[in-house]
């Protein structure tokens, strides 16, 4: 089992010759800003509910065209540009972005004056939020029914890479990416082995990408360590 779930880390492009990508009904309509809200709003509380978050936020969308989306701490408002609905095309890719930020509204809440000190450490240790954003991530969009690989797609399809995270807000992408990978792997491997993606050119391009990173899981999982593995660029 061991050596069979190894090779599944490994399988890269088996599908490369496989018809191309099917064809996606967009999920988004330019210039009906209500009927995108509406989606927005519809999968946001969706999320909330089954996943029982019992902190109030709310969720809107922004004709602004950043590629982001973002949350308040002050009100706890999220907020999706539409530089990155442009990019999303199922309800899967949507409600991971949702997901990522609904953690960062949740961690709003914490500490003392009803989290009005928490914006603090998200200035000093920003990478660590993000990467508990991305594991979060994962669990709400199973426990509310969506498939979290599509967490990986949306990054890989809409996610810079830049050379070097030391002052970033983010880890890179690629090392996102491949921690969102292991998180799948060990927490919900069925997603991996009956991959609804696998043939998803988004995702066939982070199986290329990333060999190098995925290389370094399979040891892991070969030689059974629980070191912390740091992914490369
Ligand atoms: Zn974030």
């Amino acid at each position: 089992m061991k050596k069979f779930l190894a090779l599944l880390i490994l399988s890269t492009l088996l599908a490369a010759s496989a018809p191309a990508f099917p064809a996606t009904s967009r999920l988004f309509t330019a210039k009906e800003i209500k009927k995108n809200n509406e989606t927005i709003y519809e999968i946001g509380f969706r999320l909330l509910n089954a996943n029982k978050i019992d902190k109030r936020m709310t969720f809107s969308y922004s004709t602004k065209d950043n590629v982001n989306a973002s949350t308040s701490h002050i009100n706890r408002n999220i907020i999706i540009y539409d530089g990155l609905i442009q990019y999303i095309s199922t309800e899967d890719e949507l409600a991971a972005v949702l997901a990522h930020e609904i953690s960062h509204a949740v961690d709003s809440y914490n500490g003392i004056f009803r989290g009005y000190l928490e914006f603090v450490p998200h200035i000093f240790i920003p990478r660590k939020y993000e990467r508990k954003a991305d594991q979060r991530a994962v669990d709400y969009m199973v426990n509310a029914g969506y498939n979290p690989v599509a967490l990986i797609v949306i990054m890989n399809k809409a996610f810079p890479q830049y050379r070097y995270e030391v002052l970033g807000t983010h880890p890179l992408t690629s090392r996102r990416m491949a921690m969102i990978y292991e998180y799948i792997y060990t927490k919900y491997p069925a997603f991996l082995v009956n991959n609804p993606y696998q043939n998803n050119v988004y995702y066939q391009n982070f199986l290329l990408n990333s060999e190098h990173n995925r290389k370094k899981f399979a040891q892991k999982v070969k030689t059974g360590s629980k070191k912390k593995i740091r992914y490369d660029y």
